[in-house]
Formats: structure tokens, sequence, C-alpha cells
């Protein structure tokens, strides 16, 4: 994501790196393979670390472990040959008048080219040995006697990312070239914001790309890191805001605000009481769902937090209202569970429940009318009046709940006056199925949900398009959650305690990592523990569910467990999602460490849903004594927020997004784990944003041409 606005003054920073002297095609190429394109990628290149070269470690005090900067002549060099001739140590000896250092490189034989005794050569790395000094693999630039000296030396200086057949000192010297041509011509993006000097005492936009090539103090690329991503983030904000201004000012959905007659008589025969924060999501949400603005919005709760029942609510209002509803799952066993649960609820009201997965599909699943709008989803939205014809003037066919996996995205599902689509555990989708389902309709409403708390900068960011609602209490009633991390050592006892809790009439659920062994690296897989589990646990019978089984395999281990036929259920992380069995009260986790936080957080929700005491056993490789660590969060806390923020800080946004990463911008300089301040304050500022401040920068996004179907989400 380049940061700046495009408005015409920054035109020459489009120009292509080849308009620079010295780059040809061959090095043009090289660059591309950095995503270096034009002069203002260049100028974003980020240096992935910097050289203190203004003082030089003299060979004689290098330590043992600690990464240092050095320099030296080369005294001697050669490659020895080893193993038949397969393998080989390129070894170069440097002197610098206070001791020799030995750098070594194995299997890059051609090394050897790139030096010549009499080199002076600057050095990077880590002493694994002090006799001789010894490096292995260091970074390497031969100082070459010129004017540019001042650019390579005696300074903090740039050390960047390269690929193959780029040198570190062409690029740097490139990266100066190309600042002191084009330092002038890089703009302030937001001129009207003020973003320079001020109480954040932020550097201009150009002040600070010089600050991140060529910094004069140690704090100067922090500095400019943060002015540079405070661009990135108004940049994501200003679009957010318009796409949603766009998006409300020409999308109709279909109000379902319903009256009652479906939602009564459900909630009378539910046999509990909707939490306050139940109702006071419902509400929320029939506000959204009365209107014609398409609803956009996330349903946050914590695993066990009721979503469903919510869902099925909005379900009936749009049922009420006459108009259809779509519910897509990830996985074909929550999809299943989803089908019984709803076939149950709306049956004895008189609505259709239809189930659509891969493998099974019930009724016609959806009238026949729509053949052309799935065939070409991309024009589905060109009838923005006629959309609004639809809402006023079709008489509703027979309104029907479908259920389904992704399934429901494929061509063929196009249900008559789709009023409402739900996702569940939706981190589990990408934005672009997200979009595609809504697709089937003109502008439905969209209801998303997830148990995967979402911290602050996410929300602000990744789901900004989206309202928010949260579930933030459960029912009572429930059994507490024990959790404990144990050393595999541990084992035996844990069987033995799993065993009492059998006896006692409880299930548990079993979790490896993988189906199937993929070496011997120990990690254990349901395939191959199946028979011994089944041994260690008899008389008790032990149940199989994995990723790889047939769906109606998968649909009789489920139901097996539910009705107790199995006592305990081995399984992959494919039940993280939705299952639901009140009886289970015992998960073990072996190879805990090679879960995220938030993962096992999910898999950990599937127990404690009834009114027994549940506990959770993670049991993490002996070897790691970092996961442990990491683990005991899990020990320490039940709330999901507090885990998701850990997992935000340990592991990257990736593991908390899913699926969702795809289609969302990358940040060059943003930090999701640690900008919520600049983000923030981006939002603020582009609210204070006159709204057609600068028609120039909306020609950037890509607005939709006049009639075409706004962005949605
Ligand atoms: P999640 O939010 O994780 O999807 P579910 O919707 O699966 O949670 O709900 C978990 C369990 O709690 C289900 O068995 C559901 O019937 C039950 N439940 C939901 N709401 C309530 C409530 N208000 N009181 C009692 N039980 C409830
Ligand atoms: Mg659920």
């Amino acid at each position: 994501m380049t940061a700046a606005a495009p408005n015409q003054a920054s035109l020459p920073l489009a120009r292509p790196v080849t308009a620079l002297a010295g780059v040809g095609p061959e090095r043009a190429a090289q660059l591309a393979r950095l995503e270096i394109r034009t002069i203002e990628d260049l100028l974003l290149h980020r240096p992935h670390r910097y050289e203190d070269r203004r003082q030089l470690r003299p060979i004689a005090q290098l330590q043992l472990d600690e990464p240092a900067t050095t320099r030296g002549t080369v005294v001697a060099m050669g490659v020895k040959w080893y193993a038949k001739h397969t393998k080989s140590i390129f070894e170069l000896i440097l002197d610098d008048g206070t001791g020799r250092l030995h750098c070594r490189w194995w299997n890059l034989p051609y090394m050897e080219k790139y030096f010549a005794v009499g080199d002076e050569v600057i050095v990077f790395g880590k002493p694994v040995a002090l006799k001789p000094r010894t490096v292995d693999h260091p970074e390497t630039e031969v100082i070459e006697d010129g004017e540019e000296d001042f650019i390579h030396f005696n300074r903090l200086t740039p050390i960047y990312p390269l690929t193959e057949g780029l040198p570190q000192r062409w690029l740097r010297s490139l990266v100066w070239l190309a600042l002191g041509q084009f330092e002038e011509q890089i703009l302030e993006p937001w001129p009207e914001l003020h973003l320079a000097g001020g109480s954040a005492n932020l550097p201009t936009r150009a002040r600070a790309i010089r600050m991140l090539h060529f910094p004069e103090t140690l704090a100067e690329p922090e500095l400019a890191r943060r002015r540079l991503a405070l661009d990135e983030f108004i940049e994501l904000q200003e679009r957010i805001q318009r796409r949603r201004r766009n998006f409300e000012s020409k999308a109709r959905a279909l109000p379902c605000r319903g009256d009652n007659h479906l939602i009564k008589p459900f909630l009378a025969c539910l046999g509990f009481k909707l939490t306050a924060a139940q109702t006071r999501v419902l509400r929320e949400l029939r506000q959204d769902l009365s209107g014609s603005r398409p609803m956009r919005r996330l349903l946050q709760g914590d695993v066990g937090s009721g979503k469903t029942v919510v869902a099925a609510c909005c379900s009936l209002m749009a049922l009420e209202s006459g108009y259809s509803v779509a519910l897509m799952a990830p996985t074909e066993v929550l999809a299943e569970q989803h089908f019984r649960n709803f076939t149950n609820w709306l049956e004895p009201l008189g609505i259709a429940v239809e189930l659509q997965t891969g493998s099974r599909k019930t009724g016609e699943g959806g009238g026949q009318r729509s053949e052309v709008r799935s065939q070409e989803p991309g024009v589905s939205g060109q009838g923005l009046a006629s959309g609004i014809q639809n809402a006023e003037s079709s008489v509703p066919q027979r309104p029907t709940l479908t259920i389904g996996t992704h399934a429901l995205i494929e061509a063929g599902f196009a249900p008559e006056n789709l009023g409402l689509v739900i996702i569940d555990e939706q981190h589990k989708f990408g934005v672009a199925q997200r979009e595609e389902l809504v697709r089937k309709g003109q502008y439905p409403h969209l209801l998303v949900m997830t148990a995967t708390p979402i911290p602050r900068t996410l929300g602000l960011t990744v789901y900004g398009e989206l309202d928010v609602s949260v579930i933030d209490e459960l029912p009572p009633g429930r059994g507490r959650i024990d959790t404990f991390v144990r050393a595999a050592d541990k084992l035996p006892q844990v069987w033995a305690f799993i065993r009492d809790r059998l006896t006692e009439g409880r299930q548990a659920y079993v979790v490896y990592p993988r189906v199937e062994e993929t070496g011997s690296n120990g990690v254990k897989a349901v395939r191959q523990e199946f028979e011994k589990l089944q041994q260690r646990l008899a008389p008790f019978r032990v149940g199989l569910l994995h990723g790889r089984l047939r769906p109606k395999e998968k649909e009789e281990a489920m139901s097996a467990f539910r009705a107790c036929d199995t006592q305990v259920l081995l399984a992959t992380s494919l039940i993280e999602v939705g299952v639901d069995v009140p009886n289970a009260t015992i998960m073990l986790v072996e190879n805990a460490e090679m879960f995220g936080l938030a993962q096992l957080h999910q898999l950990r929700g599937r127990i404690g849903r009834g009114a027994h005491a549940s506990c959770c056993i993670l049991v993490a490789a002996a070897r790691s004594k970092g996961a442990h660590t990491r683990l005991r969060v899990l020990e320490e806390t039940t709330d999901g927020f507090r885990i998701a923020e850990a997992d935000l800080r340990l592991r990257g946004p990736g593991e908390l997004l899913g699926q969702q990463q795809s289609g969302m911008p990358s940040f060059r300089f943003g930090d999701l784990t640690a900008d919520l301040d600049l983000i923030q304050q981006a939002r603020q500022l582009v609210a204070e944003l006159p709204e057609e401040a600068n028609p120039a920068r909306c020609s950037s996004a890509n607005p939709p041409p006049q009639g075409s179907k706004p962005a949605i989400t």
C-alpha cells in the first residue's frame, strides 16, 4: 500500500525506477522482486536495521553471542570441500591490527568471487567462538574507495532487505540518489491536517523519509516510522469512511422489521430466558434490521455466550417480514448442528429450513429465479433501482432459512428476496467470500458473528467498516472451567483423572494437532493415536473426528458423541468452532504449543457448557519453555479479550485474523500490535476532514463508476 495521496504534484514519484541513473532492465527486474517499481516504492523501502558505523568494534573486543559490526582487511580466504565434494565451507580471514576474525559460509562456494585478499570489509554478525574469533554467515560489505564513502560510513547506516544479485551498497547509493533528486517532490498528502510539528512533534513526510534512510540519531528511525504509519492509517480510515458514506447513500436493503408473530412463540418455547446482554444486542440488531440502510454488523461474543439464539431471532425478524435468510458456517459439522437446532426451533412455526453443504442438500434450497444473477454477480448490483423496487413491490414467496457451508457461495443458490445474510465464525472466511454471499441478494442485511474478541487496533482497521455489538455476559448456570498447563511427563496422571471423570458419566474431548503423522517430530496425530487411545480408555468408547473423514462419517462421529454412545471424542482442531455438547466437561489438548492462544480459547469453549465443573488440560512438549509461559495466559484468565490481546502481541495479527487478512491492506510502517494511539489519531483526523475535501484524492481508491454497485464491506 502506498501512503501518498496521488494528487497531481506527487506524480514524479510514480515514475518507474528506470528513471534513475544506473537502473537498467536487469536492476529493475531485481528491484521488482522486492516490490520496488516506482521511485516512491524505493523511497518507502524500509531498512530492516541500522548499523552504527560511527564507532566500529575492534575485532579484539568482539564478544561471544553479541551481534556487532566490525571491519578488517582480508588476509586469507578459500573454499574447503568435504563429503565427497558435495559440501563446502568458504572461509574469509580478516585482520584489523587488534586481532583476526574468521568468517564462514556453508555451501555457498560462489561467495569466493565477491572478495579478494587486501579488500577492506565491514562485517555484521554474532561471534560463535572466540578462539579463534569466528562468525558464521555474517552480513558483509566490501569497502570501495570512492567519493560515496560518506553515504556508507561514519554514520548510522541503513541495511536493506535485498534479493539475490542486488548489492547492499548499490541499493543504498540508489536510495541516496533518489532522495537527492526527489526529496522536494515528497509533499504532505493531507496538507489540511497539519501533521508535521504541533504537539505530536512529528516530522514532515519528506523529512520522515530522509530520517528513515539516513537518520542522525538512534531515535529518528522510530519517529520516521510513526509519521509514515500515521499516513497509512489516515489513508485507510479515509477510504473506510468514504466507502461507507458512498455505500449508505446508494444501497437499500429490505426492511426486516417483523411483527413478532414468530419470535414470540419461539422465545416462549426456548426453555431459557435471554440474558440481559442478548436482549440488549437484539435491540441494536432490530434497530438496524428495521431500516432500509443495509446492516453491516459484527456480533462479538465469547464462546458459549449464546450467539446462535440471537442469530435465530434475527432470522425470525426477516422471515416475519416475508424475506429469506442465509446462514453460512465454516464447517459441515457446524452447519449440520445449526441445521438441527434451527429445524427444531423453526419447523413448529411453519418455517422451511434447508441445508446446503458440499455433500448434502435438502429441498430446492431456494428459488430458480436468479440464474442470470448468480452467473454474473458483478452486474447484480446494477439495479439499485430494481433493488428498491424489489423491496416495495414484489410479493414475497415462501420465505426460507437456508443453512450451509461455503457451498452456499457456489452458483445455483439464489434465494428469492434474500433479506438477511448471517455468517458464523466469520474469521474462518475471507472478505471476498463474505462479499460473494452478500451478492446473492440485492443488498441484504449482513450479520457476521465471531467468538474471537477483536483487539481495538483490529476493530478500527480490519473491521473498520462494520458496526460492532458485543455479548459480554455468559448465560447463568454455567459450570466453571479450570485450566492447567502440564508437561508431557504428567500424562499418566492426566489419563487417570480423565478416567475418573468418565466414570462419573462425563465426556471428554482429546485434541491433537495433526490428522496424520508427518515425521518423527513428536507431534501427535489423531489417526495414529486412535487405536492406542481406544485400548487405554476401554471399556469407554472413543470416537474419531477430523477433516479428512467423509461428511457422513463426521456427522456419525458427532451424533454418537452427542448421544453419549462414545464418551471420548478424539479430534483435530476441527471442533474449535461451534460444537455444543453440554455433557462434555474435559478437554485435553496435546502439543498445545502448536496452537495460538485465541484458538485454544476457542477449543476450551467446547466445555463448560453444562452445569458441571469443567477442566481443560494443555500439555506442551517438554522442550518448549517459552510455550509454557505463553500457555499460562490461559491458566490465568478466561477473558477472551485479554487472550486475544496477548495473542496479537505474541504472534501477530495473522493468527487472529485467520482468513480475513487476505483481503486487507498490509502496512509497511503501521504496526497493529503497537499503534493504537496512531490509529485513533488517524480516525479522529479523518473525521475532521471536510467531506469532499479533495476530489482529486478520491480517484485514488477506484470509486465504483456511476451506477455500479458500491463496495459492500
Ligand atoms: P456461541 O456464542 O459460542 O455460538 P451458542 O449459541 O452455541 O454459543 O450457545 C451455547 C449454549 O448456550 C447453547 O446450548 C445454547 O442453547 C445455550 N444458551 C444460549 N443462550 C442462553 C441463555 N440465555 N440461557 C441459557 N442457555 C443459553
Ligand atoms: Mg457459535
